[in-house]
């Protein structure tokens, strides 16, 4: 009998392939394992087994493997699932999810390139003598192709010695050269233990008597550490004694202290455990016991609590549930590099068992959470990450929390798969039968709706924790005071007033301005011209600290421009603002305070994130600037005003989601004010003061807010009533993606009717010099779904297959956000 196997390889193909196997290979071979494989002209791929059956390809016959990688089989049978859920629901291949769910450094094939990981000693391994040969030959150069290794060991089949060096964690495969997440260092310092002794210390003492500032340092380090008797941040002495770090260098010198460094933050976990019990307040704990009395009939909770309420502590305590019945638990995060508060939490909780998962972490790293979460070990029992921890090899899963759901970041916008983590996590729950908790404080209209009806079960927490009361909401109405000349830039005079009583108490201010960058655009005053990216349908805009023109779209850019480009004239404007430019004016406003930046442009750095965090924490920082970034979980004690700049460039966005979004953006960085006993403050600067949405933001009124909104949608055909896909058409060549626009969308209308839109060019419909171009599809709630993928799967092929639109290609965006 002869035996097939079909395989899912990174590639996008439509279909799985299949290769034949031997009778020895079919009795070994099993779903989920790795087998490398020839595909098209001298290359061999990785592909996963998905099935393993006695059916030769009736169309081409099939080719034997080249080897089998694994084994033990490398994915479950439930992420074999999952990875078809994924391609049939958002319109892409098996392959595409396969790329995007396993680390790279799985996927050997004849392209990858190996290198050695820099972290490891050589010396301390074992290694067979192809082993030895291939890192000797990666010590000679700096990396190696596959078949330059074949060349080297001169034998054809040498993937698997590859793959024993990844196991070992001595290679790595395919790196764009990776940024080793490394967590920030504090400086430390510790008496030397000679001097611990009575005696000794009062020696020193007298030693250092002509060395009065030296001595004096090290007296206020006893005082410090009395109670303690441990070290002392490098920091906090140099501030309680005043003294300089050149007298703390002397010190060092002499050897009378030693200094050391610690990590504030750990990727695994090496510290005490120290928060051991949770107490509820009576809020939490009736939440807790409606989402535990819910889960016996609906697995899926929507948990809508207010900023700061508490629902952190509520899903620790889920989570520490579902390790109680022996299962592994998962916790999604809009973006991960943004939560280090909220992973300290949980690694102070469940210590080692938390594992984060991070694309900033090395392949090799990702390989090894990946194993641990197969194995389904202690280690891993927790993972927090952001989207792609949902591809993980789960055995066991028996709780998913979404924190944030509402975040449009849980999309994937390019490339495909384009999926959205929250609901491929619902999906992935259904699968094992999992508990799934969605939180937020501000819930996506489809959440909420389908809680409303009943899809859901909702759980809602409506106080802050420890009587700490909601900020109180002003709005100030920048059109009235532009008229009444009450404004110095972008500051109304309200906002100026209530930041100086602010500083004055020793309070902080986070101001937010939905833009970075100075001052977006120049504009003539005597033509009108402003300078365009010459590759992108886009103004430049205007970056004062190194005084360019860029175009944020493809990094296009020149020297700042005095005279017009267009006319000459000198009579040149800025038009618009940005975080740059309100903190130049902050800086003239407030010479005094310490002011600090964050947005892409500051955070671009290694670690410049934390950096700047740690720093507003530490109070370092009087005033913080920033864009969106500043809404993401961010738990600031000692913030008294939270100003935002201009809420209309937020309401006017050309989007049906606007609305929704400026709400939930603004009730968010709202929720950053006043987190103790004293009742925070938020400044909304306005033109439109009586525009409902801020009038439902200054009251917190989401319900009002989702009624309203939900009515518009309802009339504009929208989420959640109807489902979209965007089909965007992409092409150097201008009349061909036009051409190609118009054919489709009417061979769609002759299906689909008034439910396709467009084409229509996007608000930028030329980046990199692509032109591009939208059809929108509608789809109403009752037409089924599969049907009209279908469809839309077959239009798809037939266009194609048309020679003159070859260049053209297609990108389905399902359930576009
Ligand atoms: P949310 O996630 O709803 O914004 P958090 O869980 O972050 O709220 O809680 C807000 C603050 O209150 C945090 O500093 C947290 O440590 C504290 N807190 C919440 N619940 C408790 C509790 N039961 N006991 C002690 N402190 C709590
Ligand atoms: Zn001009
Ligand atoms: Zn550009």
């Amino acid at each position: 009998m002869s035996h097939f196997v079909d395989l899912i390889l990174p590639l996008p193909l439509e279909k799985r392939f299949t290769y034949s196997l031997s009778e020895d290979e079919a009795s070994f071979v099993q779903p989920g394992m790795r087998l490398a494989v020839p595909f098209g002209k001298n290359r061999i791929y990785t592909g996963i087994v998905a099935e393993v059956h006695q059916n030769p390809p009736e169309v081409y016959e099939a080719k034997p493997i080249h080897q089998i990688l694994d084994e033990k089989p490398l994915l479950t049978k439930e992420q074999l699932k999952f990875w078809n859920w994924i391609a049939v629901y958002y319109l892409c291949s098996e392959g595409e999810v396969m790329r995007a769910a396993l680390p790279g450094a799985f996927l050997l094939e004849s392209e990858s390139i190996v290198k050695l990981s820099k972290e490891v000693e050589i010396e301390d391994v074992e290694l067979n003598d192809d082993e030895y040969l291939v890192i000797e030959g990666l010590q000679r150069q700096s990396s190696m192709k596959i078949q330059e290794i074949e060349q080297l060991l001169d034998k054809k089949k040498v993937l698997p010695v590859i793959n024993k060096l990844v196991d070992k964690n001595l290679v790595s495969l395919n790196q764009e050269i990776y940024e080793q997440y490394k967590p920030k260092e504090l400086r430390y310092v510790r008496l030397n233990p000679a001097y611990e002794a009575e005696s000794q210390m009062h020696q020193l003492l007298d030693e250092l008597s002509r060395a009065p500032k030296q001595r004096e340092i090290v007296l206020s380090y006893f005082g410090l550490t009395a109670k303690k008797k441990n070290a002392l941040k490098v920091k906090d002495l140099l501030k309680e004694t005043g003294a300089s770090a050149g007298v703390l260098k002397s010190l060092l010198d002499k050897n009378i202290f030693e200094e050391f460094h610690r990590e504030t933050d750990r990727v695994s976990f090496e510290g005490e455990i120290t928060n051991h019990s949770i107490k509820f307040n009576e809020y939490q704990q009736r939440a807790f016991d409606q989402i535990n009395s819910n889960f016996q009939d609906s697995k899926i909770c929507l948990l809508h609590g207010v900023t700061s309420s508490g629902k952190t502590e509520i899903y620790i305590r889920l989570i520490e549930q579902a390790l109680e019945e022996g299962k592994q638990a998962l916790y999604l995060l809009p973006e991960i590099a943004l939560t280090t508060q909220l992973i300290k939490r949980l690694q102070n909780y469940f210590g080692e068992k938390v594992l984060v998962y991070h694309s900033k972490y090395s392949l090799n790293e990702r390989v090894e959470i990946y194993r641990h979460v197969l194995n389904n070990n202690e280690k891993g029992r927790i993972v927090i990450g952001a989207r792609s921890c949902i591809f993980l090899p789960f055995q066991d899963l028996g709780l998913i929390v979404v924190d944030e759901e509402h975040e449009s970041t849980f999309k994937q916008f390019d490339p495909a798969p384009r999926y959205h983590a929250r609901d491929s996590a619902v999906v992935l729950g259904n699968i094992f039968n999992a508990n799934i908790i969605l939180g937020s404080a501000t819930p996506s209209m489809e959440s909420y709706f389908n809680a409303d009806h009943n899809k859901y079960s909702k759980v809602e927490l409506t106080r802050r924790f420890g009587n700490v009361l909601m900020p109180e909401v002003e709005v100030v109405d920048i059109k009235t005071a532009h008229r009444k000349k009450k404004m110095t830039g972008h500051f109304s005079e309200r906002l100026i007033d209530e930041m100086k009583e602010i500083l004055k108490e020793g309070e902080q201010i986070i101001l937010f301005q939905n833009r970075r960058g100075f001052s977006p655009v120049l504009e003539c005053n005597t033509c009108g011209h402003s300078p365009q990216c010459p590759n992108c349908d886009v103004s430049l805009t205007y970056h004062s600290h190194n005084n360019q023109l860029r175009c944020h779209y493809c990094g296009y850019h020149i020297a700042m421009q005095h005279q017009c480009m267009a006319c000459g004239s000198n009579e040149i404007s800025t038009k618009g603002f940005g975080t740059e430019q309100v903190e130049t004016e902050l800086k003239a406003l407030f010479p005094d305070a310490k002011i600090s930046r964050m947005d892409q442009d500051t955070t671009r750095g290694k670690h410049s994130y934390e950096k700047i965090i740690t720093a507003f924490e530490a109070h370092d920082t009087d005033i913080l600037v920033g864009t969106q970034m500043l809404t993401k979980g961010l738990d600031f004690r000692n913030v008294g005003l939270v100003g935002i700049m201009n809420a209309d460039n937020l309401l006017n966005f050309p989007d049906f989601r606007a609305h929704e979004r400026s709400f939930q953006l603004m009730l968010q960085v709202a929720g950053r004010s006043g987190r103790t006993k004293k009742r925070g403050k938020v400044l909304i600067q306005t033109y439109n003061p009586h525009h409902r949405i801020i009038q439902q933001v200054s009251t917190g009124d989401y319900e009002g807010m989702y009624k309203e909104q939900l009515e518009d949608r309802y009339q504009y055909h929208y989420p959640p009533y109807y489902r979209l896909i965007r089909l965007t058409l992409k092409c150097r060549d201008f009349s061909k993606t036009n051409d190609a626009a118009e054919w489709l969308a009417r061979a769609l209308e002759n299906v689909f009717d008034r439910y396709v839109l467009g084409p229509e060019f996007p608000p930028v419909a030329r980046i990199r010099n692509e032109y591009y171009k939208n059809i929108l599809i509608k789809i109403p709630q009752k037409q089924s779904l599969g049907k009209t993928k279908n469809v839309i799967h077959r239009i798809l092929n037939s266009f194609k297959a048309i020679g003159a639109f070859r260049s053209v290609r297609v990108i389905v965006n399902v359930d576009p956000q």
